[in-house]
């Protein structure tokens, strides 16, 4: 237990670690600076995605809204379209929320304190120990899945991740190991060891720089730490939807603002029933979403999206709307348009659904 151990050994297990990392750490581009904006918007861009897309996010990011007053400036369309892809769009909106009111009650600058930072949308305990320890170099420990990982084997943890004797634990280890001279590499260090050393599949224990107070390594027992939980399984989602064009234009739909897609466009479907056929799913999630019957549906393709644990599968229909075309009547949207294919590249999509678009483009028919 290396968190039990003399200060001596704690402080080898930190000169070890920050040894590594300055050798061995990505040349992330918010670690140029730490540039508190830039924390903020990597930490957010980070929760649940890969670090690869963050980085091509973030970039493009910042080139359109170089500091929180851009940010608040923009409208929510532009926002969820630099977004587009990454998922989870709460987290977008959040930031367009949280930079209106940093730009008037704090003049721009990220707090630089717990209560306040929680008090803005989307910045939850985690989010704003990171921005604490990461930019204004605060000691606050840091728990993220790579680091509980790395704990877990660092003492041996014979117990899943998600239970709260485990969590108090992992809690434990990560206050008394803290490095509270250098908390901003030091959370960076344990958190890059997980992700490039300590990982999920076949870590590198040879190469690792704290191996030696490793009980998991001494015990051998890596390849079970962390006990997997019932609540890593996959979970699969299948839906349907409908391409329905009129005229050379595409109908699509906006997302109420409270839905987990809410305010990015879509085409109009939804998930299977039980025992439902795909085509028949398409068939009554028009009708249920718009009042049409549509007719003729054609098999276009099935595309696939995976995010976290989740395994999207979208089988897309195109479909011949009611004529004359009557005004739709929305159950699942806020607004709709009849847009041509060249200004679909104008509107936010989840992911399966631009996988459709790039695929219409590409002129790609072919129905896999
Ligand atoms: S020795 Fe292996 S299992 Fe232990 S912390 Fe290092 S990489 Fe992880």
């Amino acid at each position: 237990m290396i968190d039990k151990k003399s200060e001596t050994v704690k402080a080898e297990f930190r000169h070890r670690l920050l040894d590594w990392f300055t050798i061995h750490q990505r040349p992330l581009p918010w670690r140029r600076t730490y540039e508190p904006y830039q924390v903020w918007i990597a930490e957010i861009m980070g929760q649940q995605t890969q670090m690869e897309r963050v980085v091509t996010y973030f970039q493009g990011w910042m080139d359109r809204f170089p500091d929180v007053a851009a940010v608040a400036a923009a409208p929510e369309q532009a926002i969820l379209k630099a977004w587009e892809g990454l998922g989870y769009y709460s987290r977008a909106r959040n930031i367009h929320k949280a930079a209106g009111r940093i730009l008037t009650e704090f003049n721009g600058e990220i707090p630089s304190s717990h209560r306040q930072l929680l008090d803005l949308p989307g910045i939850g305990p985690y989010t704003a120990a990171a921005i604490l320890s990461i930019a204004y170099n605060q000691a606050y420990p840091l728990l993220d899945a790579n680091v509980e990982r790395l704990f877990a084997r660092l003492d041996d943890i014979n117990r899943p991740l998600k239970t709260l004797k485990t969590r108090r634990k992992l809690e434990s280890m990560a206050a008394a190991l803290l490095d509270r001279n250098d908390p901003r590499h030091f959370n960076q260090a344990l958190m890059e060891l997980g992700a490039l050393i300590c990982t999920p599949k076949k870590p590198a224990c040879p190469q690792c720089p704290v191996q030696p107070y490793c009980r998991a390594y001494r015990a051998d027992t890596v390849e079970f730490r962390p006990l997997p939980s019932a609540r890593d399984k996959r979970i699969d989602i299948v839906m349907a939807c409908g391409i329905i064009q009129h005229h050379e234009r595409f109908f699509i739909q906006q997302r109420l603002a409270d839905d987990i897609w809410g305010g990015l466009w879509e085409f109009p479907g939804g998930r299977l029933l039980e025992g439902e056929e795909p085509v028949h799913c398409v068939l009554r999630e028009v009708e249920e979403e718009t009042g049409w019957q549509v007719s003729d549906p054609v098999f276009y393709r099935t595309v696939e999206h995976h995010y976290t644990r989740y395994r999207v599968t979208l089988h897309a229909f195109f479909c011949r709307p009611p004529e004359p075309v009557p005004e739709p009547v929305l159950t699942a949207a806020s607004r709709f348009a009849w847009v041509p294919f060249a200004g679909l590249a104008d509107y936010p999509f989840p992911a399966g659904h631009r996988q459709l678009i790039t695929a219409l483009r590409d002129g790609d028919f072919s129905g896999k």
